[in-house]
Order: C-alpha cells, then sequence, then structure tokens
C-alpha cells in the first residue's frame, strides 16, 4: 500500500527528443489511475521512470514515501504487467506463478501457500498444472497478473495489458482488471491509448499528450469539462463536433455564437453559473472561437416540438449508422460554407492575406456579406480570399486559399461543415433527408482557438 508521487518528470532521449515534458502526478493509496494519449505521447516513457527502467533527466519519484528516483527497478518494490506478458512457456501455471517466489528463496510451505491464495484470487485453481499454450487468452493475462502479485509489491504498473487480446475479452478484462484492483487495493498505475479503456476503469484519468499533462480528473469531469481542444477531442467517441464561429452579443445583452448563416444562443444560465466563462465570452465579442458540441447534444428536433426554434441548426443528412440502441447520423450543416473554413484561418497569415475573390454561388443561403460585416478585416479578408461553391444544400464544397487552412488546433476543411449526432431510433432519417437538429443548450463547449483553452476555464485575454 502506497502513494506514488511523480514531480517535475522529465526525459529528453538523445539530447533533443522532449519525450516527458515537467509532468506532476500523484497517485492516492490504492487507487487506479489511468495515462491515457495518443501514441508517442510519452506514457510508456512516464510509467518506465516509475519503474526505474528509464532514467529521469529531471524530476522526482516517491513511492511510498520513499525517494526512488535514483534507486534501480528491483529496490522500488513495484511490479510490472506489459502488454506482452510473457510466461514460460514449458512451466505449469502454478511454477509461473510462483517463479518471483523461487528466485527469493521463499520456503516451499509459503510458496505453496501463496500460490494458491493468488490463483483462488484470480480463479485460476482449476488450470494450476496446465500450460499457458492450454490456457484462454484472458487465463494467461491472469497469469501475468498473479505473477505480479505475489511478490505483494506496494504498486502496480500496468502498460496496455490488454492491447493483445480480442475485442470482446478486453471488454470482460477491463472489468476484471478493475474489480481485482479495487479488491486488493493495490495502487495502480495503468497505460494505454485507448479512451473507452481509460474512461471506465480509472477512478481518475490523467491525459497526456506530447509529453505535457493536460488534464487530470475523475471520467466524466474530463468528458464534461475538457480543459482544451486536445482533451475534447480525444475522449469521446463519436468526436466532439467542432465549429468555427464569432461571438456576438444578442438585443438582450446575452451571448449568440455566429456559425456563419446560423447562430446559437449561450445558455444565460450556464453563464450565470460560471462568471469566468461568461467574462473571457465578453472579451471575445466579435473575435472567433471554435464551438465544441458532442454528438449526443444534438437532438432530432422534430421529435421535440418544444425545442425553441433558435436552439435549432439546420443540416442536411449525409449518412446513417444504425447500431440498434441508437442511431449515429453524418450530416453536412446548411450554409456552413467557406465563411466559416476563414474565418478559422485567420491566424493562419497567408491566408488572412491571400487576396483572391469570394464566388458563392448558391441556392442555400450563404450569406458573405453578413458575416463580412460583422468581422474584423482581418477576418474579412481571409473571407475574401474564399471562394465557394455551393451547388445545393445537399453538396457544399469550398475551394481556395482558406479552405487549405493551416489553422493550429482545427483542421477548418473538415469540422466546419460536417457534424455527426447520436440520435434516438425513433428518427427516421435517411440519406439527403433535411433534418433540424436542437442543441443542448448545457453542452456547448466554447474554446480559444490559438491557444485552444476552453473559455469556461482560460484566464488569458485574447491577443489584438
Ligand atoms: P507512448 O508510450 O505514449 O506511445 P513513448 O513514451 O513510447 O510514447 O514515446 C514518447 C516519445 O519518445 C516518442 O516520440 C518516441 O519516439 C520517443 N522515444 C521513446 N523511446 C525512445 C528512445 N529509447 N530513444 C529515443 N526516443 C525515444
Amino acid at each position: 500500500m502506497a502513494e506514488i508521487n511523480i514531480r517535475g518528470i522529465s526525459k529528453v532521449y538523445d539530447g533533443d527528443v522532449l519525450a516527458v515534458d515537467q509532468v506532476d502526478l500523484e497517485i492516492a493509496d490504492q487507487e487506479l489511475l489511468v495515462l491515457v494519449g495518443p501514441s508517442g505521447c510519452g506514457k510508456s516513457t512516464l510509467l518506465r521512470m516509475v519503474a526505474g527502467l528509464e532514467e529521469a533527466t529531471e524530476g522526482s519519484i516517491e513511492i511510498g514515501g520513499r525517494d526512488v528516483t535514483h534507486l534501480p527497478p528491483k529496490a522500488r518494490d513495484i511490479a510490472m504487467v506489459f502488454q506482452n506478458y510473457a510466461l514460460y512457456p514449458h512451466m505449469s501455471v502454478r511454477r509461473n506463478i510462483g517463479y518471483p517466489l523461487r528466485l527469493a528463496k521463499v520456503a516451499k510451505p509459503e510458496l505453496e501457500r501463496r500460490v494458491g491464495e493468488v490463483a483462488a484470487l484470480l480463479q485460476l485453481d482449476e488450470v494450476l498444472d496446465r500450460r499457458p499454450s492450454q490456457l484462454s487468452g484472458g487465463q494467461r493475462q491472469r497469469v501475468a497478473m498473479g505473477r505480479a502479485l505475489i511478490r505483494e509489491p506496494q504498486a502496480f504498473l500496468m502498460d496496455e495489458p490488454l492491447s493483445n487480446l480480442d475485442a470482446k475479452l478486453r471488454v470482460e478484462m477491463r472489468a476484471e482488471i478493475a474489480r481485482l484492483q479495487r479488491d486488493l487495493g493495490v495502487t495502480t498505475l495503468y497505460v494505454t491509448h485507448d479512451q473507452v479503456e481509460a474512461m471506465t476503469m480509472g477512478t481518475r484519468v490523467a491525459v497526456l499528450d506530447k509529453g505535457r499533462l493536460q488534464q487530470i480528473d475523475t471520467p466524466q469531469r474530463i468528458y464534461d469539462a475538457p480543459v482544451n481542444l486536445f482533451v475534447a477531442t480525444f475522449i469521446g467517441s463519436p468526436a466532439m463536433n467542432l465549429f468555427p464561429a464569432r461571438v456576438a452579443r444578442d438585443d438582450a445583452g446575452g451571448f449568440v455564437l455566429d456559425l456563419g448563416t446560423q447562430r446559437l444562443p449561450v445558455d444565460p444560465a450556464v453563464l450565470a453559473a460560471e462568471p469566468v466563462f461568461a467574462d473571457n465570452l465578453a472579451q471575445r465579442v466579435d473575435r472567433r472561437v471554435v464551438v465544441g458540441i458532442r454528438p449526443e447534444a444534438l437532438d432530432d428536433a422534430g421529435l421535440e416540438p418544444a425545442v425553441p426554434g433558435d436552439r435549432v441548426i439546420e443540416a442536411t443528412v449525409d449518412l446513417v449508422e444504425s447500431l440498434g440502441a441508437e442511431l449515429v447520423v453524418h450530416v453536412a450543416l446548411v450554409g456552413a460554407s467557406s465563411a466559416e473554413s476563414a474565418a478559422a484561418s485567420v491566424s493562419d497569415s497567408a491566408a488572412a492575406s491571400a487576396t483572391g475573390s469570394a464566388s458563392a454561388s448558391a441556392t442555400g443561403s450563404v450569406s458573405m456579406s453578413d458575416l463580412a460585416s460583422a468581422t474584423d478585416s482581418a477576418a474579412a479578408s481571409a473571407i475574401g480570399s474564399a471562394s465557394a461553391s455551393v451547388s445545393d444544400s445537399a453538396s457544399v464544397s469550398v475551394s481556395g486559399p482558406a479552405s487549405a487552412a493551416r489553422a493550429p488546433s482545427i483542421s477548418a476543411d473538415g469540422v466546419a461543415r460536417r457534424a455527426v449526432a447520436r440520435l434516438s431510433t425513433r428518427s427516421r432519417l435517411g440519406p439527403g433527408d433535411a433534418v433540424k437538429l436542437a442543441v443542448n443548450p448545457a453542452g456547448l463547449h466554447i474554446f480559444d482557438p490559438d491557444s485552444g483553452i476552453a473559455l469556461r476555464f482560460a484566464a488569458s485575454t485574447p491577443e489584438n
């Protein structure tokens, strides 16, 4: 039983690869903390530094109040479970599990007692005399866990332990590991690239990107209140929809988000509850932001006649995927054109200064002048450089410099016009149908397009 304290830890490989950058992490006694992030973000490096398999360039690591930063792995009293759990093929399950104790020259009666205990815990008592090749994938995984457990370590370190298993077994095993970890109460640091695994297993989840800790919180808080665009889009499947937009005032002194030809109000109740959010929004009137809406925050307004008209966005259905319990509906927003792509690329000076002609021939309702007049000159010139061709409401194509936006966090040509909604199977929608999507007012996320930080958290003011 021990807490793990990681302070200011960094790792630089070969003098210039910054794999882990100043990470602080506290894992409470008996906690299962899941470290999640895309491939190459530094997860394994961080775990290996805790294990002592990799020397930290900077920072310190304590396990159970003891500074282990410079201790060899053996002296750290931890057990690791890897994805390649390499059991000894010629040994029985009994001998595989007991191996660490035999190495430590533990007396036979004590060894047998502990193997028996661990095998009972892992429900391996029936297969103790089998070889690994005679076991299922899940049983092999449990033997590997047993071999780690039998040493009664202070902490478990698990590096993608389920990635070799098939999908069904993975679901079973992740529940089993989480249950075992709770029963045993062993402090555990668990590394995965799979956000579903992270969400379902962790007491808390730490999200890592490019070696830096982005957010650490309960799975639900991370889902409900991602601190930045990276976390917002990494956690959740299908991913959060992102739309470039502009902040404007409405007649009643509230805020609306201008998505081009469509507008969405920001719920005053949300702003009243979050003064930082309201302040940050007030500082960004007439400026661009990125709006995030999770697929389940969109409903088929046709099924909910009571939804106020201003909470609705109009779209055309591209594709309907039926998952049995729900529909995943891919749509193209009506009227979402190059204006939005351009708005997203304002920070890209090449796009902003490029000259060109705006040509919009639309049967839909692309209104360049509306947006241009409401924007600052940089945005207006970017919009001017875009050329949109809107042939019909079902297919919107954007070309020109603005569509090749090199905006920092989002690719404008992809996120601006498309969205995914998770709808009830009561929706009777098919490709080409017009749909009105009701936006749940509590489900609007707004981000600074340059820093990516969520406005409910951002303390900074926008650049002029
Ligand atoms: P993850 O586990 O999240 O996939 P890693 O911790 O394995 O990421 O790697 C983080 C970064 O460090 C990557 O850019 C990777 O290429 C680099 N890296 C990892 N190990 C080494 C090494 N031994 N030498 C040089 N660079 C490495």
